[in-house]
């Protein structure tokens, strides 16, 4: 397999760009080498600048659902694209997709969209501090939000895979109202409750994807939800990863938990920048033009972006692709152990329907510090003979594994044996 087209592109990215990318995991930092270029990609796969193809398991880290280029998006964001890209007013198709939105999460009488999942994520900050008048926040360790200021502590996703425990750049003053609690453990919250009378909520990934994949045990979330509600405060549900990709109802339809505020991204824009956030009617209530609490977007509801949204979510709906999601996944897990214990590899697979990874260690990985027990350098051996064998995975062991309702048996065969070459190199 050559890379030498990506290589090249690589070094001429370097004069203008910072690392060649514009979004740090895509450096490959933690696997070693050089990043691949894309040219296209279809359905299931991806294509790279030098004419190799992959099984796409990155999916734009979950956007594409359905796959690349389905037909039904392609034709609705043509057909869009017609009459124009951006007005700074409103459009029907806004109001189309808020009731797509808001018909899939019963928790939400009312929708604002945004750009991309950081904004929706730190509007829904504010708007539970703007709600409840408390400045405190508590977030789990190894979630990730987005890059806004407050929450880039003790986050996961691409501060993991470099290692770094927050970012430069964020003075104290703006974390100083964020509160860290681990994963699946309800005593790390009520702990900060004990210590303080100003929380205004608690963000979570309902199943976590940046740290790799968390699932919550048992009654988890729905044992936060009540304590939350007994003290006063919101559960923010960032379902940027989850949202419609868990089930339609993201992961609350799922877990039977109806969370405060909850924040979407990524699949409700089918691969166009979109993100969302909405809650109850006394809650939406707060936002401006109808409350005191401000939040804008000049390119927000974008009308290319809501095509693509919704030609997404209503072939999404009409696929119900989530048992089959569940089954495809069960069988890529099994595949993935046996051939571990095959080549004596010790490895733990976390599955959440779509969402998966594996992580080389023998502890049950629950929270950020059983994550890190992962060996990453097997990973990286692991990640590189994927590619050489036609698999496109996430190049760090902190991010999730997404499945596309486009993936076929051949797929799966393309799959096992590039996991049987790359098992079989870990394990040398
Ligand atoms: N929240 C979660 C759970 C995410 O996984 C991400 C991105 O991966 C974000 C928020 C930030 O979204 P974006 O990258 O669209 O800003």
């Amino acid at each position: 397999m050559k890379f030498s087209k990506s290589q090249k592109l690589y070094e001429k990215g370097l004069v203008n760009l910072v690392g060649a990318v514009n979004s740090p995991v895509r450096a490959f930092a933690s696997v070693g080498g050089n990043p691949l270029f894309i040219k296209k990609a279809k359905g299931s796969k991806i294509i790279d600048v030098d004419g190799n193809e992959y099984l796409d398991l990155v999916l734009s880290y979950g956007p594409m659902v359905i796959g690349h280029r389905h037909k039904k998006v392609q034709k609705a964001v043509h057909k869009a694209l017609k009459n124009g890209y951006s007005f700074g007013a409103s459009t029907e198709n806004e109001i189309k997709l808020a009731k797509i939105v808001c018909d899939a999460f019963p928790g939400m009488d009312k929708v604002r969209f945004v750009n991309s999942g950081t904004e929706a994520v730190l509007s829904g900050i504010r708007l539970a501090r703007a709600f409840t008048g408390k400045d405190k926040i508590i977030k789990f360790s190894g979630c990730y939000h987005g890059h806004q200021d407050a929450l880039l502590v003790a986050a996961g996703s691409g501060l993991a895979t470099l290692s770094l425990p927050g970012s430069l750049g964020v003075p104290e003053g703006a974390v100083k109202n964020t509160l860290i609690a681990e994963y699946n453990n309800l005593e790390s919250v009520k702990a900060h409750f004990e210590n303080h009378d100003d929380i205004a909520a608690v963000i979570i990934e309902p199943i976590c994807g940046n740290m790799g994949v968390a699932i919550p045990q048992d009654n988890f979330l729905k044992e936060l939800k009540d304590f939350l509600t007994s003290k006063g405060a919101l559960l923010i549900a960032d379902e940027v990863m989850t949202g419609f990709r868990s089930k339609f109802g993201g992961a609350q339809e799922l877990l039977g938990v109806e969370a405060d505020i909850t924040c979407l991204g990524k699949v409700i824009g089918g691969g166009f920048p979109v993100g969302a956030y909405g809650a109850r009617n006394k809650i939406m209530e707060k936002v401006a033009p109808l409350g005191g609490m401000y939040q804008a977007g000049t390119l927000s509801g974008n009308p290319i972006a809501m095509a693509g949204g919704i030609s997404t979510l209503t072939e999404l709906k009409r696929q119900n692709p989530y048992q089959k999601f569940d089954e495809i996944g069960a069988i890529l897990e099994v595949i993935l152990l046996e051939t571990a214990k095959k080549y004596n590899v010790d490895l733990v697979v976390n599955r959440f329907g779509s969402m998966m990874n594996p992580f080389f260690t023998k502890n049950q990985v629950t929270n950020f510090k059983d994550a890190q027990t992962s060996d990453t350098k097997k990973f990286a051996v692991f990640f590189w003979e994927m590619i050489k064998n036609g698999v496109f995975l996430p190049p760090s062991q902190f991010e999730a594994w997404f499945l596309s309702s486009a993936i076929s048996e051949k797929d799966i065969k393309i799959f096992a044996n590039a996991v049987d070459k790359s098992m079989l190199a870990v394990s040398q």
